[in-house]
């Protein structure tokens, strides 16, 4: 196997397949690889949460983000139904973070007035008023607060969707081809090398999330992006009606259009292991049951894990790698690759074709020490 693309996207998680679909849509030859399956890894074990608001504990850049790409959610699931036909069910109810205890109180209270400083739409629920909302929630919950612009996907759905415009945008999809190493002159990168050959290419994009680090070390370049487990689980919603997600300390519940509701999630290191572990999951349904009791009796359906791509100081690294021609990152998305995906992809394609980086100057890759040992 030998071939050309103008650009070769490593990595075919959410991040890799929207940047590989808005690279295409301008007209731009490039090739996605990918190891495994199209989003199999992270990506399709999230939770499908879309809520900086609830992610996010002070304003600044990763804040803005959040809520920048929350906001071109709309128009980008219409645009892949149209294209694809495929609804991926975003849900815009809003989403409730609960305190159950005094302690809980105090971290929600302080959260609740930064927010409103900041002059975001959020309103601060009694538990009479939790309760009208959701009859199921705990009687212990104090309060919550309400922030009814934030809204959750079915990301599988959000992932099957981006596959087909892909290759209705003719993006070079591989499936199965481990990129296994960089093919450079001096410190201009020519191509990759895979398990089935090498192909060429002036520009590499690496979004290869928790394994980021492997392929850019090849080069001698040292991203500091490590794997943090999520175990997570699905029970069934039939006898338990919740139309908002729930996020409270324990955890959270993200009731789905298709009758499931998604419980999760531990964050646990355990190196590049994906099984999940009885402490794991028994955690996370304690976590769920102390939020709605009633979720007690729900059926069981799964259990699984992923690997969210954690970076040293919590925030995406996005942009062109320091020293190096044609090799730009963009991965460490850490609990909020789904959310961040569209504006990830408008960012790294605005570079590409303009070589402007000041939408993303707080995630450059130059803000650590990236060593380089060749
Ligand atoms: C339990 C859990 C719940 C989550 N909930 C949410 C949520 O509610 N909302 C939200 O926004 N985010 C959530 N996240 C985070 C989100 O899933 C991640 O931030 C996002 O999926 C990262 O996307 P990615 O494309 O960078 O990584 P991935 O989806 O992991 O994709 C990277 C891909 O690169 C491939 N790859 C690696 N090395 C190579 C190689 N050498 N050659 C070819 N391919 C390679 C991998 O096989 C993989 O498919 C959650 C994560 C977990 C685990």
């Amino acid at each position: 196997m030998k071939s050309y693309s103008d650009i070769i996207v490593v990595g075919g998680g959410i991040i890799g397949l929207s940047i590989a679909t808005e690279l295409a849509s301008s007209g731009i030859a490039v090739t996605l690889i990918e190891q495994g399956m199209f989003g199999g890894e992270a990506s399709v074990a999230a939770a499908g949460m879309l809520a900086p608001l609830k992610e996010f504990t002070k304003p600044g850049p990763l804040l803005d983000m959040g809520i920048r790409s929350l906001q071109l959610y709309d128009n980008w699931v219409s645009e892949l139904r149209e294209a694809t036909g495929i609804d991926c069910q975003l849900s815009t109810a809003g989403i409730l973070t609960v305190a159950m205890t005094e302690m809980e109180e105090d971290w929600l209270q302080e959260r609740y007035q930064w927010q409103k400083t900041e002059g975001y739409e959020i309103r601060l629920l009694s538990t009479r008023e939790v309760h009208e909302r959701e009859p199921h929630l705990s009687k212990k919950i104090r309060q919550a607060i309400y922030s009814p612009h934030e809204a959750d996907i079915n990301n599988c759905l959000l992932l099957e969707a981006l596959v087909i415009q892909a290759e209705k945008r003719n993006v070079h999809l591989l499936q199965n081809t481990a990129v296994i190493g960089l093919k450079q002159t001096g410190h201009k990168i020519t191509g990759v090398v895979t398990n089935k050959g090498e192909m060429v290419a002036n520009h590499v994009i690496v979004a290869s999330g928790a394994w980021a680090a492997d392929i850019l070390g090849q080069v001698g370049v040292d991203v500091p992006v490590y794997p943090v487990r999520g175990q997570i689980a699905a029970v069934g919603s039939s006898n338990l009606p919740l139309s908002h997600v729930v996020f409270g300390k324990n955890g959270y519940l993200v009731p789905k259009q298709d009758g499931r509701i998604i419980v999760g999630a531990t964050e646990d290191l355990a190196g590049f292991e994906r099984s999940t572990t009885v402490y794991g999951v028994s955690t996370v349904l304690k976590g769920a049951m102390s939020i709605v009791p009633a979720i007690s009796q729900a059926p069981f359906l799964q259990a699984w894990a992923g690997l969210r791509p954690a970076t040293a100081d919590g925030h995406p690294i996005l942009g062109p790698v320091p020293d190096w021609t044609g090799l730009t990152v963009a991965c460490g998305h850490y609990r909020n690759g789904i959310l961040l995906a569209p504006l990830t992809a408008k960012w790294i394609v605005e570079y590409v074709r303009s070589g402007e980086t000041k939408h993303m100057s707080a995630f450059l890759p130059e803000r650590f020490s990236l060593v380089s040992y060749d």
